[in-house]
């Protein structure tokens, strides 16, 4: 069986953002997050990966300690839901505050979904993305995964971004309950029962 794996934003997709979140006690799961992703990783056999850009950390405003601190904070939140995040991966850099070459990791970039492959070994044509901007699914598409576009306020942006480059997310969804049940649907074809 090939290992296949949901890649997921953080802020905005699983969590609220408040915009350079550094303190665990804010975090605060969105609704549906905690059962689709049980359902994802124990159900259906998803690897779990945040892909995260934390700029914050290369801007001054937070550390790489606070981005560590919210993410076990996540992981509490969902080991009360008997589930896991198989591993976050985030990059610290901006164009403004980093070289070229420290914003590799920068989505837009697959650079994290492609490191992400080598270590677990992940077959990235059975795999998916969840995110709430642009440049997520630019990241998932040039990584070769299925990319979900989640309706938040961020999404008239987002899909004009995308419109202007000429390419669309795999699906919209309303929230990750809707892009959760595209995925079953999807990776079991026409045999869903
Ligand atoms: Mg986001």
């Amino acid at each position: 069986m090939p290992v296949k794996a949901v890649f997921l934003d953080r802020d905005g997709t699983l969590n609220e953002d408040p915009g350079y979140l550094g303190e665990p006690d804010k975090v605060v799961l969105l609704p549906g997050v905690a059962d689709a992703l049980s359902k994802l990783k124990n159900k259906y056999n998803f690897l779990l990966i945040v892909v995260s850009n934390q700029s914050g950390i290369s801007r001054g405003l937070i550390t790489s300690e606070q981005v560590d601190a919210v993410n076990s904070k996540i992981s509490e939140l969902l080991a009360l839901k008997n589930t896991k995040i198989d591993a976050f991966y985030y990059c610290p850099a901006h164009p403004e505050f980093s070289s070229e070459e420290e914003c590799i990791c920068r989505k837009p970039s697959p650079y994290m979904i492609l490191k992400a492959k080598e270590v677990f070994d992940i077959d990235l044509s059975s795999s998916y993305l969840i995110g709430d901007f642009a440049t997520d699914i630019q990241s998932g598409i040039q990584a070769g995964v299925k990319s979900i576009l989640l309706k938040t306020e961020k999404f008239k942006d987002s899909i004009s971004i995308l419109h202007n480059q000429n390419i669309f997310p795999s699906f919209v969804a309303e929230n990750i309950t809707d892009a959760y049940n595209f995925i079953i649907k999807d990776s079991h074809g026409d045999n869903l029962c």
